[in-house]
């Protein structure tokens, strides 16, 4: 594609939308100055080719399609069909699974539809199977008493929140926590590493229905084959969210026990992390859940969002040439080299390095909280976000950690002497700042002191090292 297709698509678009409402136009054109301007390191993020922007944004906003492809609740919906089935077509293809379903809007609703598709299968109720079977009217209230509590209550093991885990694998502030009766999996505490031995032991002791892997802050590897042995062993159906991964896994960097969609019953992510699509969500699973995971919408969906299912598909598309594979490898070298050299600059990280696309530092060693850092960082131009590390003493509001990642700088085109780089600058920041203190002289978890000369500089270094790596620089907005 030429560059002024894309720049003349881009600045056709804002022109449209300046004659209605100009401070949106500015804010759009504001956020790529912006996004071309900060050094972005988290881990959760990227930069969705122009294709995938601009299928975005058309007329297939305004189509409703509840249901599913060739069985809507409403009328017209054929071209709704043909890129939903493109897009499924693409993942199942670059996945090798048998069925995809691309209708959720985002990693949580992927999740969601998950749960509703495995207890649906796994849950013994008569009650249910008498709606599934859509006798609904003929259900008593006796009936959908007993379907309510035989939902409830489930049991589902999950990786904890502070060793990587996220939170719609059972924890509080999510349904998933509330919902289902819920313990965790931690790592152990001298290695930082899942303890396979202890998540069969947990598995065995607490008999979940539920057993799910996947991260969205532990920068190693999960083997999946061995997850799966121990659902097996009791019984469990094993799910795996692997939405910060995906990229690496379509792009083969994550293959034999490390790819999750062989070796569970089902799969879910979001599409625009590493994947490099736009914001959404995706499940997919084998022929067993097909039917319960496409109830998703309106099970517990809203209606689905056709402008980005034709996103989804440009973007699957794209996932599916060989240059993604390129692309997913150098995540991964970058994240490598960022950690060596945040290493050999002393920095501590949570086990001691990375084998994905993530790195977690542990501030304390810089003697500041996650929120000191973060926010001293970001003075300087480095964007991140704080996380918690394992067994954090400091909670999940403050921190002890700074969660980077490579997949938005590697789309950039940044490779390992510019990691190396990156890891100089933020060692510089984390290292001269101090710890700040509340007006009464009591310490502050969430003050410090950088000298705004030193931010400055650092800021002027990180924009030069982007400058050699535009992003968008086929997109020219005048
Ligand atoms: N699952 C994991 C592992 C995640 O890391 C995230 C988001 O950070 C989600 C699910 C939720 O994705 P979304 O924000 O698209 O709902």
């Amino acid at each position: 594609m030429s560059l002024n297709a894309e720049s003349t698509a881009f600045r056709s678009a804002l022109e449209v939308i300046r004659a209605v409402e100009p401070r949106v136009a500015d804010a759009i054109g504001a956020e790529l100055a912006d996004q071309r301007e900060s050094l972005k390191l988290i881990a959760s993020e990227n930069y969705a080719s122009p294709a995938t922007l601009l299928a975005m944004g058309n007329w297939f906003s305004d189509k409703y399609a509840e249901g599913t492809i060739g069985r809507r609740f409403y009328a017209g919906c054929q071209n709704v069909d043909t890129v939903e089935a493109l897009a499924a077509e693409h993942a199942k293809e670059l996945f090798g699974a048998a069925h995809a379903y691309v209708q959720p809007h985002s990693g949580i609703d992927a999740n969601l539809v998950a749960f509703w598709a495995i207890l649906a299968d796994r849950v013994e109720s008569p009650a249910l199977k008498k709606a599934q079977v859509r006798q609904v009217n003929d259900l008593t209230e006796a009936d959908w008493f007993a379907l309510r509590r035989e939902l409830g209550n489930q049991r589902m093991l999950g990786m904890s929140l502070d060793a990587g885990g996220h939170l719609t694998h059972g924890f509080r502030p999510n349904i998933s926590g509330k919902m289902f009766d819920q313990r965790s999996y931690g790592t152990d505490p001298a290695t930082g590493l899942v303890d396979y031995d202890k998540v069969a032991e947990a598995a065995r002791e607490f008999k979940p229905l539920i057993l799910v892997a996947g991260y969205s802050a532990y920068p190693r590897k999960v083997n999946f084959r061995i997850m799966r042995e121990i659902a097996d062993s009791v019984g469990a159906t094993f799910m795996v969210d692997m939405a910060h991964f995906a990229g690496l896994v379509a792009g083969k960097v994550f293959t034999g026990d490390f790819d999750p969609v062989p070796h569970a019953h089902i799969v879910t992510t979001t599409t625009h992390k590493s994947l490099r699509g736009p914001r959404g969500g995706m499940v997919l699973c084998g022929p067993e859940l097909a039917d319960q995971v496409d109830r998703g919408c309106p099970m517990v969906l809203g209606g689905p969002l056709p402008h980005v299912m034709a996103a989804k598909a440009v973007a699957l598309a794209e996932a599916r040439r060989p240059d993604f594979a390129d692309y997913a490898q150098r995540i991964v070298d970058n994240a490598h080299a960022l950690a060596e050299g945040l290493l050999r600059r002393g920095a501590k990280l949570v086990t001691g390095g990375t084998d994905n696309h993530l790195v977690l530092i542990d501030v304390s060693g810089y003697g500041l909280t996650g929120r000191q850092a973060e926010q001293a960082l970001l003075d300087s131009g480095i964007v991140t976000n704080r996380n918690a590390v394992p067994q954090d003493p400091n909670g999940a509001w403050y921190t002890s950690g700074i969660r980077i990642g490579t997949p938005a700088l590697t789309t950039r085109g940044l490779g390992a002497s510019e990691m190396d780089t990156t890891a100089e600058l933020m060692h510089t920041v984390l290292s001269q700042t101090t710890p700040g203190a509340n007006a009464d002289g009591t310490p502050s978890k969430a003050k410090y002191v950088l000298d705004p000369a030193l931010a400055e500089t650092v800021s002027k270094q990180a924009s030069d090292l982007l400058a050699g790596f535009p992003l968008y620089p086929s997109v020219d907005l005048g």
